[in-house]
């Protein structure tokens, strides 16, 4: 496993001279840890795919570098890498056994039989596919089949990173918690470098220590689930991660107030130095507000409905136009119309053209 360093990494399908907004990955400069558990995030189009392809050697980059160990490997094939990848559809061998198809990556480099024997029988186990390893290959069903090829991916223990792109979109909803839980205790188990490839929050955010948020191109934030819940770096980030996601609104930002509708909302820092003429908005998280009576000094709303989501209800609301969703306090019964909200001013974020403003404390 390695270290990845990524350097004015960039990439344009139509070659590189381009408009740099044409670019399907526009210039990111990141590191990634050894050892880490990385998901990129976003939706379809954003550039996931092409970042990977990237680093496994699949594409070359229009411009910058890819670092492992600090060694430039950007001109380096696929396989002088030393890269595992697991893809969306898996192709399995069916005139192999299970066992066997485990053991292609190993015998492949030549690896001695004892240590291919050893690492099979270990993989098997993690994967709850002792009992297979002798059986043909043939008539498996689709998350069998994933299985076995999240196994060939795993089995190298000397490779510089195993990337995954999508490998659970084929798999049954009802089966997809296992696997995914089941790769979270291998990464943990295994000690390699992992890339997991998702436009689903929920796999990123139980899989990955990290989740880098990727945004028309550009990663828009690198950091844990729970940061990326708290302060999110931009406003895509805010209303993709979470739901319902963050509550995004135009305001007057100056000190530590913002102004909507002539209404005054307490900021918990002070913004005097916001740029001139960006488009000033503040977000929320839908759990940081909350609906009461409406009472003279709260932001007025019109209430859509209400969603019953078990343990937590948000009513969905209107301020003017703009939609908004708001916790609704155990025992609040809402009537139809208007209700007041309530902010928790820590919780309210400034952003200057998409981008978070750190207030001053
Ligand atoms: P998906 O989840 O749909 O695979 P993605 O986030 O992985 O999306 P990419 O596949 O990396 O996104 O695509 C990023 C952009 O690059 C898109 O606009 C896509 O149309 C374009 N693109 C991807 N592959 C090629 C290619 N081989 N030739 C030209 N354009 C491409």
């Amino acid at each position: 496993m390695a270290r990845i360093d990524l350097v004015d990494l960039a990439h344009s399908y139509g070659g590189n001279d381009a408009a740099p907004e044409s670019f399907a990955l526009k210039p990111i400069s990141m590191t990634w840890r050894q050892g880490g558990a990385y998901a990129l995030l976003g939706p379809s189009g954003c550039g996931k795919t092409t970042l990977l392809n990237l680093i496994s050697g699949i594409v070359t980059p229009s411009r910058g570098k890819i670092l492992f160990d600090g060694t430039d490997i950007t001109l380096r094939s696929t396989r002088e890498r030393n890269i595992a990848q697991v893809f969306q559809f898996p192709v399995i061998y069916d005139t192999m056994t299970v066992g066997q198809n485990l053991a292609f990556p190993l015998k492949n480099r030549g690896v001695p039989k004892a240590e291919v024997d050893k690492r099979v029988a270990e993989i098997g186990r993690l994967l709850d596919l002792t009992a297979d390893l002798k059986r043909k290959a043939t008539r498996l069903t689709a998350d069998a089949k994933q299985k076995i090829s999240l196994g060939r991916g795993l089995v190298r223990s000397d490779v510089a990173a195993v990337l995954f792109d999508e490998p659970l979109t084929v798999i049954d909803p009802e089966l997809k918690w296992q696997l995914r839980s089941k790769l979270k205790a291998l990464h943990r188990e295994l000690d390699l470098t992992m890339i997991y490839v998702t436009h689903d929050q929920t796999e990123a955010l139980t899989f990955a220590d990290t989740v880098v948020v990727m945004h028309d191109g550009r990663v828009v934030q690198s950091g844990t689930p729970a940061e990326l819940f708290e302060k999110p770096a931009h406003t895509f980030v805010g209303y993709f991660i979470g739901s319902p996601g963050m509550n995004i609104i135009a305001a007057e930002v100056k000190g530590r107030e913002a102004r909507i509708d002539g209404h005054t909302i307490a900021l918990s820092r002070g913004y005097d130095a916001l740029p001139p003429g960006a488009k000033i908005e503040i977000g929320v998280r839908p759990e940081f507000v909350e609906v009461a009576a409406p009472t003279p000094g709260l932001l007025k709303a019109k209430i859509d409905r209400i969603d019953d989501l078990g343990r937590i209800r948000f009513a969905r609301v209107r301020v003017g136009d703009v939609k908004f969703a708001a916790r609704v306090p155990a025992g609040f019964a809402p009537s139809e119309g208007c209700v007041g909200l309530k902010f928790e001013p820590s919780n309210v974020h400034v952003y200057a053209d998409s981008r978070l403003v750190e207030g001053a404390a």
